[in-house]
C-alpha cells in the first residue's frame, strides 16, 4: 500500500493560515484537483451550533479551502444536510451560510434531503455489508468532481468519534441514514467509505470536542488541522492526537479489519497526544434509544407527511431531547435571550415559553442569559 502523506499544523497565527499550510504540505490543491471542474466541500453543520462550540466546521477552513479550489480554476460548491433532527433551512439560517458563501463566490448544492428529485444517483458498492447501495449527489459521479472532506475532530455519543469517515453520512439523503442507524452505523460508515473516496480531507480542530458530542460536548481548544487523501488515515491520526485507541471506535476497528491499516508519513508539525479526549459516557443507552427511533420510523414515515421523521416529532415535542427551559423566578425579563437567538419567534418573552416545533436547540439564549434563568434539560453533555 502506498504511503500516505498526512499533514498537521496548529492553528495558532492564523486558521486559514494554518488551512494553506497543510494543503500545500500534502502536495498543493493543484495535485487534489487535477481534470477536476467543481469541487464538493463537505463541511460538519449537523446543526445550527457555532463554530467555537467545536461541534461546526469553522468557517475560516471553509473560506480558505474555497480560495484554494478556486485558484486553481475549479468551482467550490458546498453541500451539507443537517441531522436528521435538525431544518436545513433553520441551520442554514442560524450559520448565516447564504451570506458566508455568497461573500466567498461558493456555491450552495440545495438537495432535498429525503432524495426524491433528480439530484440523486444510486451507486452499488462491491464488498459492502449493510449498505450496498446508496444514493449520491449526482453531481459528485460527474467524473470531474472532485470531494473535499472538511470534518470537525469530535466525540461522538452514537459513533464514538465523528472524524473523516463518519462526516460523509451527511451528504447521504435521510433513508439511507435510517438505514445505516437501524441496521448498523458502523459497518454503515464502513461500506459508506468504500463507495465515497473523497479526494482530501482535512479535519477542523480548531475547538473540538470531547466528552458527550457531537453538539453538547466540551470545547476542547486543541488549535490544530490535520489533511490527508486517505479518510482512514487522517482518522487514525486524529485518535492518535486525543489519545483515543482506533478499536475504541467501532467503525474504525471494522475499517482497519476490511480495508487494511494504511501506512502513512507525518508532515508539518508532528505531535504527541494534545489533549486525551474524554469519550462519551453513555453510549449504550444514547444508541439504543437512538437506532429504536431510526426502526420506528420505518412505520412512521409512511403516515407522517413528507419530510417528517420520528425524531423531528419526538424532538419538537419539547418532552425529550436536549432543550432549553426558562426559570420564571430567575428571569428579569431583560430579551438578551431573544437577541441571541438566530431564529425568530422561537422565544416568547410575555409567556416565558420557548417555542419547540421551532427551536432548534443552539442553547445561545442559554449561554447568553446574565441570569442563568435558562437551563438546559434533557439527555445531553450539555451543562444544566
Ligand atoms: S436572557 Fe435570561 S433573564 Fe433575560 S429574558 Fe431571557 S431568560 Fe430572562
Ligand atoms: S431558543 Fe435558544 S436553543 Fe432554541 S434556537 Fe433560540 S437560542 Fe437556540
Amino acid at each position: 500500500m502506498e504511503n500516505e502523506t498526512i499533514a498537521i499544523t496548529r492553528t495558532f497565527d492564523d486558521i486559514e493560515a494554518a488551512t494553506r499550510r497543510v494543503i500545500a504540505d500534502i502536495g498543493g490543491m493543484q495535485s487534489v484537483l487535477q481534470g477536476a471542474r467543481v469541487a464538493l466541500l463537505k463541511p460538519n453543520f449537523v446543526a445550527g451550533r457555532h463554530e467555537y462550540a467545536g461541534a461546526t466546521t469553522h468557517f475560516a477552513i471553509i473560506k480558505a479551502v474555497a480560495a484554494e479550489v478556486r485558484a486553481c480554476g475549479v468551482e467550490p460548491v458546498l453541500c451539507e444536510i443537517p441531522g436528521t433532527e435538525f431544518d436545513l433551512e433553520a441551520t442554514y439560517q442560524m450559520l448565516n451560510l447564504e451570506q458566508f458563501c455568497q461573500d466567498n463566490h461558493i456555491s450552495i448544492l440545495r438537495l432535498d434531503p429525503e432524495g426524491n428529485t433528480e439530484d440523486w444517483i444510486d451507486i452499488q458498492v462491491p464488498g459492502a455489508r449493510i449498505l450496498r447501495h446508496f444514493r449520491i449527489p449526482r453531481l459528485l459521479s460527474h467524473q470531474d468532481t472532485r470531494l473535499i472532506n472538511l470534518p470537525v475532530l469530535k466525540t461522538h455519543m452514537v459513533s464514538i468519534m465523528s472524524l473523516g469517515m463518519k462526516n460523509l453520512m451527511g451528504i447521504l439523503p435521510r433513508p439511507e441514514r435510517r438505514t445505516m442507524h437501524t441496521f448498523g452505523i458502523d459497518q454503515g460508515i464502513v461500506d459508506m467509505n468504500l463507495g465515497l473516496k473523497p479526494a482530501l480531507t482535512i479535519v477542523d480542530g480548531c475547538v473540538g470536542q470531547d466528552g458527550d458530542g457531537p453538539l453538547y460536548g466540551d470545547r476542547a481548544q486543541l488549535q490544530v488541522v490535520v489533511a490527508g487523501r486517505n479518510s482512514l488515515a487522517v482518522d487514525l491520526v486524529c485518535c492518535q492526537l486525543v489519545g483515543v485507541k482506533p478499536r475504541a471506535v467501532p467503525h474504525l476497528k471494522l475499517a482497519l479489519a476490511q480495508m487494511g491499516k494504511p501506512d502513512w508519513q507525518i508532515v508539518g508539525t508532528n505531535l504527541n497526544v494534545l489533549r486525551p479526549f474524554r469519550l462519551p459516557q453513555s453510549k449504550g443507552l444514547y444508541r439504543f434509544i437512538f437506532r429504536l427511533m431510526f426502526l420506528l420510523d420505518y412505520p412512521y414515515s409512511k403516515i407522517a407527511e413528507r419530510g417528517k421523521h420520528l425524531c423531528t416529532t419526538i424532538y419538537s415535542s419539547g418532552l425529550v431531547g436536549t432543550r432549553p427551559q426558562i426559570n420564571r423566578e430567575q428571569c428579569t425579563g431583560c430579551g438578551i435571550c431573544v437577541e441571541a437567538c438566530p431564529l425568530p419567534d422561537v422565544i416568547d418573552l410575555q409567556t416565558l415559553k420557548i417555542n419547540y416545533q421551532t427551536c432548534q436547540r443552539c442553547l445561545l439564549c442559554y449561554e447568553y442569559c446574565p441570569e442563568q434563568a435558562i437551563s438546559v434539560k434533557g439527555f445531553s453533555g450539555a451543562q444544566a
